[in-house]
């Protein structure tokens, strides 16, 4: 069962200051959250989350992630700017990005960040953008073919294509891209590798740490080059449905503990340091999107039009996602009416969700969308001249502060040249 983390009656405050729609996040869970990973991966003396910035770029929850000790995850200049000016400079930020522009090495070698290249040609492309090799550089490995993990759980399985995806190295690149860099000048070396996207099995990073770990000790025969970390990168998922089991960190932890100790110690790479980028984990359920049921129309089917849209949470829209949604002050009614429940868009697929069985909705009532922490506000757009809402933080003391106010429409149109 899903439960929101506000109740109606502080919704009804907070609706009262700031209009729907909003994102509202939920500090004590993030505070909470965050420890575990780190608990779990505390068995490796090395070990650093870089939260994944792109999942939620917003400075209030990267300053309580840097609270937490983590560092960030950036993939593009701005957000490299936003990891400055959260006071995340140096070897705090991970870069990992991909068909790089220029500038954006040059800021991330300004910054002094961790750089991940995702090409053989980003080696020589970098040399000639920021005049150098760096130091301690990271390369990206794509191993092909069809990744899956032999084990179902509850019925789920985890599939993903890495020959179809558009990252990383091939293993004869990485081996060269290692040597054509420490030519240069490198001297430590890092692995980063991202096969599969929300994942909810346990077994996941451990079956990538064996393929990476495994991959660390070739390359270290074979090239000589001084691996010194390694980055499991993101892809730990969240449940998103009520019913879905979660995932165990700890054990988690446990399983990458143990390829480490079969692999990487008896190679004499007991030293390496371990690092992840998680997004989704870190943040996806401590976000909701809340939204105020507007009309009610009856054709073919039954839809309650909300005051959000796919411009606030994409993924529905977008990948077909399922977001549990809460009807405030309905939570114990019997979920005996069938609706899609809508936004506003000129387009067919903004919808929240299709033939979702809900209490009866009735207009005004306020609907909280879950698990919309991690690429939800992040993903916002402007179509059909939507504006981005506000983004709310719920503190600790139950207090709540605006942490991003909402668009107007003088910054939709301050860039048009009239
Ligand atoms: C998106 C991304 C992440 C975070 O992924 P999650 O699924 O949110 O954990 C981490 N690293 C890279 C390079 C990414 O592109």
């Amino acid at each position: 069962m899903k439960r929101p983390f506000v109740t109606q009656q502080q919704l009804q405050d907070i609706v009262s200051r700031y209009p729907t729609p909003f994102h509202i996040y939920d500090e004590k869970g993030i505070r909470e959250n965050a420890p575990r990973l780190k608990a779990a991966f505390s068995w490796n003396p090395g070990y650093r989350e870089y939260f994944a910035v792109k999942a939620t770029p917003t400075p209030a929850i990267l300053k309580i992630l840097k609270e937490e000790g983590c560092g960030c995850d950036c993939s593009s200049l701005t957000e490299l700017m936003t990891a400055d000016r959260c006071g995340i400079r140096g070897e705090d930020i991970m870069f990992s990005s991909n068909n790089t522009p220029a500038e954006e090495f040059v800021l991330a070698d300004k910054l002094g960040a961790v750089i991940n290249l995702d090409d053989i040609t980003h080696v020589e492309f970098l040399e000639q953008t920021i005049g150098h090799i760096p130091e301690k550089i990271s390369c990206r490995y794509n191993p092909g073919g069809v990744f899956t993990l032999g084990e179902t759980r509850e019925g789920f399985q985890v599939m993903d294509n890495p020959g179809d995806a558009k990252y990383g190295m091939t293993r004869a690149q990485i081996a060269q891209a290692y040597q054509m860099l420490r030519e240069k000048g490198a001297k430590e070396f890092g692995i980063h590798a991202f096969l599969a996207s929300n994942t909810l099995s346990n077994s996941y990073y451990p079956s990538l740490a064996r393929i990476l770990f495994q991959l660390a000790v070739e390359l270290k025969e074979e090239t000589g080059c001084h691996i010194t970390f390694i980055n499991l990168s993101g892809g730990i998922g969240i449940p998103y449905l009520p019913d879905q089991p979660e995932n165990d960190i700890a054990v988690i932890g446990e399983g990458v503990r143990q390829a480490y100790e079969e692999i990487l110690v008896p190679a004499g790479m007991g030293d390496v340091a371990l690092c992840t980028e998680l997004g989704r984990f870190m943040l996806a359920p401590y976000g909701h999107l809340v939204t105020t049921a507007v009309h009610e129309k009856h054709i073919y089917k039954e839809y309650i039009g909300v005051d959000a849209c796919a411009c606030n949470l994409m993924r529905p829209a977008m990948y077909g996602s399922y977001h549990h949604i809460t009807v405030m002050g309905k939570e114990d009614a019997p979920c005996d009416h069938k609706y899609d429940v809508a936004g506003s868009l000129c387009e067919n697929n903004d919808k929240f969700a299709v033939d979702r069985m809900l209490p009866k909705i009735d207009a005004g009532d306020l609907l909280v969308i879950h698990d919309t922490g991690a690429h939800g506000f992040s993903m916002g757009y402007n179509y059909n001249g939507k504006l981005r809402s506000a983004e709310l933080l719920l503190r600790e003391d139950g207090s709540v502060d605006l942490i991003r106010r909402a668009e107007t429409p003088d910054d939709y149109f301050s860039t048009v040249v009239w």
